[in-house]
């Protein structure tokens, strides 16, 4: 499908002390229109900063010191650098075209406001609507995550985690944008309401038609939703493909280890293994292949030359992958077909 958001060489810089910290290197990443990507790694890969940067939302000591965020928006509309926009500008983009979840999403709601103000305000200020057309509609919208019209009149307090998210999840539909940013939007829920929150956001999907970033640590509940994955580390993306693919068939030993540590929610059971060490630290990032101090794999050209990140074949659903073991798309087709044969 056609690009709606395309991430090109995005680098973000943390500047708390004299030496920064490179939490974002280079990033290139693009979502298709209504695709659902998700973006996983450990806590400190840099998935919540590479989203808090492309949604504008970063804050100091945090700068996007270079990089382009193209947002193609309604379809045959020019495209926009998000990071070249004024703040009057994101504001309008804001809500109408792009909306965002994000973390602990239970305290999204403003705590003094009953339910049905909070719906009103927002589509009052971005689509004109009155107070009471606003209601009308909210009904509608907390109906289509399953939560029953009398909550309108609640004060966030007064509903469960579970609720209060999908309350959350409602309200950044409000305005039917073209993009929901999600970054663990489930984790504060357990699992049966997890399982019913991404049903419902699936279910939202087909029906509105807009795409989704959506953030996470845990790869097997990328499976359940997402179109895309891509996987980071140590700030980079050092994997991408098909959902399924990559979890099944893993390229990059990261996201190998990534899968033994969250084995699949339905299927057979396998042995959780959790990845030995922890992900470096970006003041000073490891040389050659970030991953190297802790891959099982690594071999001699690992510790000092970056592997880049290559196609994995010519099919525009093909993947990417940053690795030594796969030095691009031709020798490694060449050799699987001769097995093949
Ligand atoms: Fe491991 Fe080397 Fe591949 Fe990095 S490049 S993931 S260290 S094998
Ligand atoms: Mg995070």
């Amino acid at each position: 499908g056609e690009p709606l958001l395309t991430i090109r060489d995005l680098h973000v810089d943390y500047f708390d002390q004299a030496e920064p910290v490179h939490a974002v290197r280079g990033v290139d990443l693009t979502l298709r229109r209504g695709e659902t990507l998700g973006v996983v790694g450990e806590s400190g890969c840099g998935k919540s900063t590479l989203i808090t940067a492309v949604t504008r939302l970063e804050r100091p000591p945090a700068v996007t010191t270079a990089g382009s965020v193209l947002f193609h928006g309604r379809e045959g509309a020019e495209p926009v650098d998000l990071l070249r926009l004024t703040e009057r500008e994101l504001n309008k983009l804001r809500w109408e075209h792009i909306a965002v979840v994000f973390q602990s999403a239970m305290n999204a709601l403003n705590p003094v406001l009953r339910i049905s103000t909070q719906f009103a305000d927002v589509l009052g200020r971005h689509r004109g609507l009155s107070r009471r057309d606003a209601e009308r509609r909210a009904a509608e919208l907390l109906a289509m995550v399953g939560i029953p019209e009398d909550r309108l009149r609640a004060w966030p307090h007064e509903l469960s985690g579970g609720m209060r998210q999908r309350a959350t999840i409602a309200l950044a539909l409000a305005c039917e944008p073209d993009l929901v940013v999600m970054d663990e939007p489930t984790t504060a829920v357990d699992v049966v309401m997890q399982r019913q929150i991404l049903r419902q956001i699936a279910r939202l999907k087909r029906r509105l038609g807009f795409s989704v970033v959506f953030i996470t640590h845990d790869l097997s509940l990328l499976i359940e939703i997402a179109d895309r994955i891509a996987v980071m580390y140590a700030g980079q993306v050092v994997e991408t493909g098909p959902a399924r693919q990559l979890y099944t068939d893993p390229r990059h030993p990261y996201t190998a280890a990534l899968r033994s540590a969250f084995p699949p929610v339905r299927g057979p059971r396998r042995e959780i293994v959790g990845i030995p060490g922890s992900p470096p630290g970006l003041r000073t990032p490891p040389t050659g292949c970030g991953f190297h101090p802790r891959c099982p794999r690594a071999f001699e050209p690992c510790a000092t030359t970056a592997p880049a990140l290559l196609a994995l074949g010519t099919a525009p659903s093909a993947g990417e992958v940053a690795c030594h073991l796969h030095p691009g798309p031709t020798p490694a087709a060449n050799a699987r077909q001769d097995s093949a044969r």
